[in-house]
């Protein structure tokens, strides 16, 4: 750590600053950071420190509500920039749903698609819609938003805009190969949200979205913004949902909130730690040989270990944030499909970037995560490997373990959360883990019921998944070409 890191940490009031992955020596506000996205040489917008929480925060993690543990953590990240009274009513409006722990089986899952578009991508796109509104207060030209998704994404974005008064928006997703669901949530809003259906893959739409940001012509005509998930305002708010599932699991308390979402549709019940564990499916005993001692005792809880479904990182990113700011977080495991990037890198010390991979958890077939740049910057090698094990799971052992699963504990898992469950299994049999673990579930299963369904019967659907499948279409199909994009803007 330099001095000048040092100093700023004993001035924990003063505004945050923001310097790129390439160059830390220039430093931007957090509204330049999250309006611009990229940074004009190609890096990431990092923090110049991890703030920490105050004292009083961590102690009482186990009772707080969701919406106040998202404010306490967003906060010093916007000091100055954004008043806390503002902060709190977008943290308020942001997340009336919550992050709940459930057990199942013999392990504990954070349930993260209890928003409108069932999948964990809401807590950082609805902050991102409500931030930008605020920070371009008083601006009179729109700003255009321009977003490339493989699916979720673009839902995600689309949903969180979807009428924030001065802003529209442009989702380009490949024609064909995103699922009816996702291009109804993307393609079925209207208003201020515009849909591209381009003939090509997600890699020409992504293309297509930095020449644009880069016409020097457009640029003169449009505000123009884009709102991949490298963007710091999209990363910040979703290290809380770590804080809050840390610190519910070793407060031994049952979490009063993280239910603003009634869940019976899985039929899951909230986890209580200590004596008063209720769990997931008391019948399921089949999971007993495997039972292993996750509570930890209320004298001497252990830290949570957590496990990442993860592709361009983005999210374990988040949580890596969560644990510097002093979430009670012991370690992280990172599991991928196969593109098993950065499980290698962890395993060799070397990096490299491959062309990705098709598999069943489409949302993680990234073979050059861009986030890991941001990790890169915060931690060594050594580091990344004390605090974070790899693995990554084959189509058929994520196929085995949704049916699996529904099987032994009657619980739905999809594709990406069944990546996590397999992770967690190999490193339990290889002795790498013990303890108390929990999986993040980053997507509902309805979301890939075509997956899902055939190896379970039908997934519940939520309602906002169905009234989604209830909207009509209306996208523009445009071939992989710049000038055709440009023309529509
Ligand atoms: C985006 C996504 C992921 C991967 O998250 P990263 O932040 O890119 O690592 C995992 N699961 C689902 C369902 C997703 O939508």
């Amino acid at each position: 750590m330099t001095r000048l890191h040092q100093n700023r940490k004993l001035c924990y009031n003063i505004p945050m600053r923001y310097y790129s992955t390439r160059n830390k020596n220039t430093f931007v506000n957090f509204a330049t950071a999250a309006l611009t996205g990229l940074a004009p040489d190609g890096g990431l917008f990092v923090p110049e420190v991890i703030p920490q929480y105050p004292s009083a925060v961590l102690s009482s993690l186990g009772t707080m509500d969701y919406r106040d543990i998202a404010l306490e953590t967003i906060k010093p990240y916007v000091q100055g920039e954004m008043p806390d009274s503002v902060l709190e009513d977008i943290t308020v409006s942001a997340y009336p749903f919550g992050a709940p722990l459930v057990g199942v089986g013999d392990r504990l899952v954070l349930e993260l698609f209890h928003g409108p578009t069932a999948a964990f991508k809401d807590f950082g796109a609805r902050f991102m819609a409500r931030a930008f509104a605020y920070l371009r207060r008083g601006e009179d030209k729109p700003l255009h938003i321009l977003v490339a998704t493989s699916g979720d994404t673009g839902g995600a974005v689309a949903d969180g805009f979807f009428e924030v008064p001065g802003i529209s928006v442009t989702v380009l997703y490949p024609k064909g190969r995103i699922t009816p669901l996702q291009e109804r949530q993307i393609a079925g809003l209207g208003g201020n949200i515009s849909a591209l259906a381009v003939e090509g893959s997600f890699d020409d739409c992504q293309h297509l979205v930095k020449a644009a940001l880069a016409d020097e012509a457009l640029k003169k005509r449009l505000c123009l913004s884009s709102a991949n998930s490298i963007n710091i305002s999209r990363l910040i708010p979703q290290a809380a949902y770590y804080t809050a599932a840390a610190g519910r699991a070793s407060s031994g308390k049952t979490d009063p909130d993280g239910n603003a979402t009634p869940r019976v549709e899985l039929g899951t019940r909230d986890w209580g730690l200590g004596n008063d564990v209720r769990k997931y499916n008391e019948s399921s005993t089949r999971l007993d040989t495997k039972q292993r001692s996750l509570v930890p005792s209320p004298q001497s809880p252990l830290p949570i270990i957590l496990c990442v479904p993860s592709g361009n990182f983005g999210n374990l990113t988040a949580g890596l944030y969560a644990l510097k700011m002093g979430a009670p977080i012991r370690q992280f495991i990172a599991a991928t499909n196969v593109n098993k990037t950065v499980p290698d890198y962890l395993d060799s010390g070397e990096y490299q970037a491959r062309i990705s991979q098709a598999t069943i958890s489409n949302a993680m077939d990234v073979g050059a995560p861009s986030n890991f740049e941001r990790m890169a910057a915060h931690f060594s090698w050594e580091e990344m490997r004390r605090i974070i094990l790899g693995i990554s799971v084959s189509d058929d052992e994520t196929r085995e373990t949704i049916a699996q699963v529904h099987t032994e504990a009657g619980y739905f898992l999809d594709p990406h959360s069944a990546v996590g469950w397999k992770g967690v299994d190999k490193l339990l049999a290889e002795n790498k883990v013990t303890g108390s673990v929990g999986i993040l579930s980053t997507a509902h299963p309805a979301k890939f019921s075509e997956t899902v369904d055939p190896l379970t019967g039908p997934a519940p659907v939520p309602e906002s998944l169905a009234r989604a499948m209830g909207r009509t279409v209306h996208s523009q199909t445009i071939p992989a070409d710049v000038s055709a994009l440009l023309e529509m803007l």
